[in-house]
């Protein structure tokens, strides 16, 4: 099988950029015919200390927000001298960003390529402005070879949103652009792709690899079972990428059974791009550390915390011109491990626990829905639909049968048990048959 080919077909003439002088390292890499992903860690953090220096001179230079932050953190030039003191540049909260589309821009807006905005679930959306080179060849000189092993005999599925968020066109520029395979432009739930024929495409092209959320892969199984298509068979997969919304490995493997086919986790966002990638050892998410710099912070104080305590994930982008994101509250929770891990990659190994206002709190403790996801998908009879719902001091799932004999009040009094054994608590449980389907994010806590 081929290599990828890693074509960058874009050349942006007479573009001058202070990631310029980061392509000899890469190049170095390509010529060497190795990655970024089995370097030692001190040519990893050399690497990114002198990405992050670069960062802070252009913002420093171009744009105001960001110069007085640093000034007023006692910066008297934009410039740190080792990754510790990365601690002491201010963190950056989404309050201060949502809904102004200019305040980190860094840029004449004319070389501007593309606006992208969050889906703005909780409030107004944030922008996330991408210059041409930021899109076509910053965001694809580092390699992960070992990550992935897409070519140009892949046929990919895109069924993420293309209107204004990054998912859709950021997996299609990788996949096209780096790794050189045909994409299917699905997007999830636009008038042109219903999803029969989003279905009867992917039998036709002989689709191999799916890039989708955990419940649109779920969606679309069911469907194809409905349509007369059977997954794994008709539909040939060889890997489904999961991304936009976490979940956890039991859905995860209901997933792959269903499918057939190995399913590896994505995990970025369109303020930053890619973060997180899982290898086929699926024990975390390799931090993409060619991209960004991942720090764990106590959600309270915002002090750093060492590896291996759970806190708020903070992401600085270290090959952005257009909108550099530095030290970015992300919302999300969880911890980093050292590496190497078993596939012999040495970058960081992130662990997600989930987003902070996800949470369920119950009887004075908190779970992560993806850990109560776990243990509900554990149980064969119950679907891949459900609900958890807090009302009172009280965990209530809804769930849906699947394939089982057992009639609803069996399967409510199999549940109950289930979770009072793995959770430790009591929950209510009611079965339902009509739980909503959705094309976008699936809401599964209501609280
Ligand atoms: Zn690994």
């Amino acid at each position: 099988m081929k290599r990828q080919s890693h074509k960058m077909t874009v050349t942006v003439d007479e573009h001058t950029s202070h990631l310029e002088r980061l392509i000899p390292f890469f190049r170095e890499l390509d010529a060497k015919g190795t990655t970024i992903e089995t370097l030692p860690r001190p040519a990893i953090e050399a690497y990114q200390l002198e990405a992050i220096n670069l960062t802070l001179a252009h913002v420093w230079e171009n744009n105001a927000y960001y110069r007085a932050r640093l000034e007023e953190a006692g910066f008297r030039e934009p410039r740190i001298d080792s990754l510790e003191q990365l601690a002491s540049v201010p963190l950056l909260t989404k309050d201060v960003i949502r809904g102004d589309k200019s305040k980190l821009l860094c840029v004449d807006p004319k070389h501007i390529g593309q606006e992208h905005l969050t889906s703005g679930t909780s409030g107004k959306p944030i922008y996330a402005c991408y210059t041409l080179a930021d899109q076509y060849v910053y965001d694809l000189l580092p390699k992960y070879l070992r990550i992935f092993d897409e070519s140009d005999e892949d046929v990919t599925a895109v069924a993420l949103p293309y209107e204004f968020a990054l998912p859709g066109l950021g997996f299609q520029r990788l996949f096209q652009f780096a790794f050189g395979a045909a994409v299917l432009s699905m997007g999830k739930g636009g008038y042109m792709a219903p999803i029969d024929k989003q279905l009867e495409l992917m039998k036709e092209f002989q689709a191999t690899v799916l890039a989708t959320t955990p419940s649109y892969a779920a969606l679309l199984a069911e469907e194809s079972e409905k349509y007369g298509f059977k997954p794994g068979e008709d539909i040939r997969l060889r890997t489904i990428w999961l991304t936009g919304e976490g979940c956890s490995s039991m859905f995860r493997e209901r997933l792959e059974r269903w499918w057939n086919c190995r399913a590896n986790f994505f995990y970025g966002s369109t303020e930053c791009g890619v973060v997180g990638v899982e290898c086929k050892e699926h024990r975390g998410y390799h931090v993409m550390e060619g991209h960004v710099k991942v720090e764990i912070v106590d959600p309270k104080t915002g002090a750093p915390l060492p590896r291996g305590r759970t806190g708020e994930i903070v992401v600085t982008t270290l090959l952005r011109e257009g909108m550099p994101m530095i030290r970015y509250r992300s919302g999300d929770l969880g911890f980093l491990q050292p590496g190497p891990c078993p596939c012999g990659m040495t970058m960081d190994v992130l662990h997600l626990r989930g987003r902070m206002e996800h949470m369920i709190r119950v009887g004075g403790e908190e779970f992560s829905p993806f850990l109560v996801e776990h243990f509900l998908m554990e149980i064969p009879d119950v679907g891949m639909w459900y609900r958890f719902i807090v009302r009172d001091d009280k965990l209530t799932i809804e769930a849906e049968p699947f394939r089982t004999k057992l009639d609803d009040a069996k399967l409510a009094k199999k549940i109950r048990s289930h979770m009072r054994d793995r959770l430790g608590m009591d929950v209510g449980v009611v079965i339902r048959r009509d739980i909503p389907r959705t094309f976008g994010k699936a809401t599964r806590v209501i609280q």
